[in-house]
């Protein structure tokens, strides 16, 4: 095992290698379904779990075990285990831990997906949920029930992020006897550790930053080895959502150079949320790091830096929302995130086209609303792609009036 007291950076390209008798520099790609025993003896040893080894790559293979070593280093969190995607990751680790009869209170700015998870699939098997507003810590506090045994949140919220209080929530949650599940997709793990702040359980969707580079899914859930061994090894060896070693290793590469290209893209979004705030077709930019911020407070107690994401309304509403998405040409028009490539998104008519208007409305996503992810393109180059889409727009407006 890599040595914990290790910066990231270091830790991100060296922790949890398995080197094979080959002595390969690059981490070694099994792919492989199952692994052969020497004896019927040792395969006997091997699935009572009294001679260490593999068995079968829907419970562990050597790349994934890389990967997941990696992700817990990185984490700061006992260990780690990697599913197919990032909604696997969240799957399991809400639906390990509950059973008929429980309760779990979530936040209602959640990822779409994350949101289906909790307000329609859990209540199916009898655990009942209650949505709060994430930054009200009373409507936590007022949700908790005896039965309570999970809260769950992502901070910065998806589209506009907004922030939870983790180490408040946790407290909350402790008090309750519950445990804190955080999605600190948005957050990436270089810019906060929720562990650090009292949660228990963190999840990601690999697919975004840990890739970085758009091309495979994946996901992961940092947890203490209790949890791991009361709920989340049986959930996942039994139920499969387990991760492809291609990816495993596709995504170990990507933690190689994830501080890299975070820390770039994150200075390059501050660059782009400046420039989009001084343009007079943006009504309202929202970037964590910027002064204005509705949380600057939290955001400077809660994250060691800002965000690759930059969340801004347009005049025009959704016409002109359209016009500036359908204007860009460095930019290109997508739901997802994370990537090398800055990808935009029109929430509304996309990623939370499932929820109602007033549900949109609460969550502060109107209809000229669209969500950045910054790149690794140059920072001014896209400024100039983003402002000569916005020109448009404002020239389109004057030429109305
Ligand atoms: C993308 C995303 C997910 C889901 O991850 P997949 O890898 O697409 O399954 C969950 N939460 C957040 C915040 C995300 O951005």
């Amino acid at each position: 095992m890599t040595d914990r007291r290790l910066h990231p950076d270091t830790l991100l390209v060296h922790g949890g290698t398995l080197r094979s008798p080959f002595g390969e520099t690059s981490e070694a790609l099994f792919l492989t379904q199952g692994y052969v025993y020497a004896s019927a003896e040792e395969a006997e040893a091997r699935f009572l779990n009294l001679s260490p080894g593999y068995q079968y790559s829907r419970f562990s293979n050597p790349t994934v075990t890389m990967f997941e070593e990696r992700m817990a280093l990185f984490e700061g969190a006992e260990v780690a285990r990697a599913t197919a995607t990032g909604m696997a990751a969240v799957t399991a680790a809400m639906l390990c831990q509950v059973k008929a009869g429980d309760h779990v209170v979530a936040a209602k700015a959640l990822f779409g997906s994350c949101r289906y998870v909790v307000e329609d699939l859990l209540p199916r098997f009898g655990v009942a949920c209650t949505l709060v507003d994430g930054t009200d810590l009373d409507q936590w506090r007022a949700a908790v029930r005896p039965e309570t045994v999970a809260f769950f949140l992502e901070s910065p919220t998806n589209p506009t992020l907004e922030l939870v209080d983790i180490e408040a929530v946790a407290k909350i949650a402790h008090d309750g006897g519950a445990r804190l599940v955080v999605d600190n997709v948005f957050a990436t793990p270089l810019w906060q550790q929720p562990l650090k702040l009292g949660a228990d359980i963190v999840v990601y969707s690999a697919t975004k930053h840990i890739d970085g580079q758009g091309r495979c899914l994946g996901g992961v859930v940092c947890c203490s080895k209790e949890f791991l061994d009361t709920y989340l090894q049986v959930f996942i060896r039994q139920t499969g959502p387990s991760m492809s070693p291609f990816n495993a290793w596709v995504l170990l590469k990507g933690l190689e150079t994830l501080p890299l290209r975070v820390e770039r893209q994150t200075a390059t979004a501050a660059k782009v949320a400046d420039a989009l705030a001084a343009h007079p077709a943006v009504t309202r930019v929202i970037y964590p790091g910027r002064a204005d911020h509705p949380q600057a407070e939290l955001v400077k107690r809660q994250m060691s830096g800002g965000s690759t994401m930059v969340a801004f309304e347009v005049t025009g509403g959704k016409a002109g929302a359209f016009a500036v998405a359908n204007a860009l040409e460095i930019v290109k028009i997508s739901n997802n995130l994370g990537d090398a490539k800055s990808l935009i998104t029109h929430p509304a008519t996309t990623t939370h086209q499932r929820l109602s208007e007033e549900a949109r409305a609460e969550l502060g996503i109107g209809p000229g609303l669209l969500r950045l992810s910054v790149g690794l393109e140059h920072p001014g180059d896209l400024i100039a792609d983003l402002t000569t889409a916005l020109d448009g727009i404002a020239a389109e407006r004057a030429a109305a009036e």
